[in-house]
């Protein structure tokens, strides 16, 4: 394995100094199986391969990893030949995607950072005017991937077959000191690529560390260039706030920098109101504790959460213009939509159950003898009812309601009859 020397000036602990090599803390059979045969035959083949980023750092601090990626010398071109199953995708970066024993593996090419590419070569490295790296396709060596890389807790390269960690930037030291330190100049790197602040408070929330002075000090200089980030990235980043067992903190860590409003701008206006925060709150509670049930969670419920002050506003807005309130939240939820998605995008696999949700809470709250039952008999029933549970939790609606409809679901079909007839023939929940 190469050891290697790049960078000169060792007194600035940002810069890379000499490669260390270190046998790891972790049981090398934290590592999955797949990534780790996919690592063998890169090098069987003659090629450089690790395993690198979140799955080191994670296994390091005694997490279980969630996916693997690999970093090698091979081009995409010739990672795909290896394997019997492998596509190459991106195009912000382009990856290789190996199936290996019924995992996902993710192998990209060593790359280098535009900033150092003495060639500037635009047709490999995009920057849009704001400096903000818009492609990153320009190969590089080992000693250019570890510093074109995140944090130095992330650029940690482990070899399965030496069982030895690579370390160029002191990433082994950072992880001891528990500081999410980024390599190199943040006000190089931030600017290059503002997604990386978002990246910088997660980490500070899921692993407990802090975010070390320099890094933090750039912080609130380049958060407003996350408006120019395409909206379909800065929904993947919301997804990975929020889909997760520590959303409360990662809410907690935008609301510290000011940071939320480039993510939802439209609910930052209702954080200040104690029932919007609440159902916020309880809502991140709920995914937290059902991520570590090991159930599923959807991101539609969440962005219903995020959404509904704005769209009640909206609603109660256009109601003013005497319109009725179903076409009024249908309107309301356009117009929230069409604002939201100028930030962030928002898919229609996501929007549809959402939008469901929020019609559901108008026949749960106005459910008549005729209606219940159809009610409780649709599909997205029990999202909704979970978000009026929350609703009720908030005291965004009057006591009561969610634990008749509780009731309802429970109650034996002479219970039911009865609950039923406690409702009006016309349109309101209870006489
Ligand atoms: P997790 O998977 O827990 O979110 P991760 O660190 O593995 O954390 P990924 O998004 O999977 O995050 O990225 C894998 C690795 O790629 C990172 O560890 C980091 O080294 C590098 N990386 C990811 N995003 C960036 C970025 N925006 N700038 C520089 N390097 C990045
Ligand atoms: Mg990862």
């Amino acid at each position: 394995m190469p050891s290697s020397n790049f960078g000169t000036d060792s007194s600035d602990p940002n810069n890379c100094t000499a490669i260390t090599k270190r046998e790891p803390s972790f049981n090398p059979n934290i590592l999955s199986a797949g990534s780790k045969d996919v690592v063998r035959t890169l090098q069987s083949a003659g090629h450089q391969a690790f395993l690198v980023g979140g799955c080191i750092r994670d296994a390091l601090l005694g997490l279980h990893p969630k996916d693997f990626d690999v970093a090698t010398s091979a081009p995409p071109d010739s990672v795909k030949p290896l394997f019997r199953k492998c596509r190459i995708i991106g195009r912000r970066f382009r990856l290789a995607h190996v199936f290996s024993r019924g995992e996902l593996v993710e192998v990209a090419t060593f790359r280098k950072d535009a900033s150092n590419d003495d060639s500037n070569n635009v047709s490999d490295q995009q920057v849009a005017k704001s400096g903000i790296l818009t492609a990153d396709n320009a190969f590089g060596s080992l000693d250019e991937d570890i510093i074109r890389r995140d944090f130095t807790i992330n650029a940690l390269y482990y070899d399965p077959q030496a069982n030895e960690i690579l370390d160029g930037v002191n990433g082994l030291a950072d992880i001891e000191a528990k500081k999410i330190r980024l390599i190199g100049d943040p006000d190089v790197r931030f600017v290059e690529d503002p997604v990386r602040i978002l990246r910088a408070l997660r980490f500070a929330a899921k692993l407990d560390f802090d975010i070390e002075e320099a890094t933090e000090a750039a912080i609130p200089k380049y958060a407003h260039l996350l408006k120019e980030i395409p909206p379909a990235r800065l929904f993947e980043e919301l997804q990975k706030l929020f889909i997760c067992s520590y959303g409360k903190k990662c809410l907690d860590q935008l609301l510290k920098y000011d940071i939320f409003k480039y993510i939802l701008p439209q609910t930052q206006h209702f954080l200040e109101y104690d029932s919007a925060r609440q159902m916020i709150n309880l809502a991140l509670d709920n995914t937290e504790k059902r991520i570590l049930q090991g159930k599923t969670v959807t991101p539609s419920f969440l962005l219903a959460i995020f959404l509904w002050a704005p769209v009640r506003a909206w609603q109660a807005h256009f109601m003013k213009q005497d319109i009725q309130p179903m076409l009024a939240l249908h309107q309301a939820i356009n117009q929230v939509v069409q604002t939201q998605i100028s930030t962030t995008a928002l898919p229609k696999r996501f929007t549809g159950p959402m939008q469901d949700i929020f019609e559901l809470q108008e026949r749960l709250c106005r459910a008549s003898r005729k209606s219940a039952l159809k009610t409780l008999a649709h599909r997205r029933f029990r999202a909704a009812f979970d978000f009026l549970v929350i609703r009720e939790l908030a005291s965004d609606i009057e006591p009561g309601v969610a634990k008749w409809w509780l009731n309802l679901q429970t109650a034996s079909p002479e219970s039911r009859k009865k609950l039923l007839q406690d409702l009006r023939s016309g349109n309101s929940r209870r006489k």
